[in-house]
């Protein structure tokens, strides 16, 4: 996959064990984000766990696309 990583506003990159454990930030004022949040996780298409998720901040109101990183390289 030679998709480059594109950094938006609004975007916020994270793992996933860091966005369980709340240490996810609002990329607008932030504020940590979390599960708490009431997250909309996007499943990808043939895929077994999300690698996107939506929420708004409870702060600003920031509509936030969170990117699930990968936690170690996962290279085959
Ligand atoms: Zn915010």
């Amino acid at each position: 996959m030679g998709r480059r990583k594109r950094t938006a506003f609004g975007d916020v990159s994270v793992t996933r064990v860091a966005f369980e454990r709340g240490e996810a930030r609002c990329a607008a004022c932030r504020r940590p984000i979390g599960p708490g949040d009431g997250p909309t996780f996007v499943r990808s298409i043939g895929g077994s766990e999300p690698r996107l998720a939506t929420l708004q901040c409870g702060r600003c109101r920031a509509m936030l696309t969170v990117h699930f990183a990968d936690s170690e390289p996962a290279e085959a």
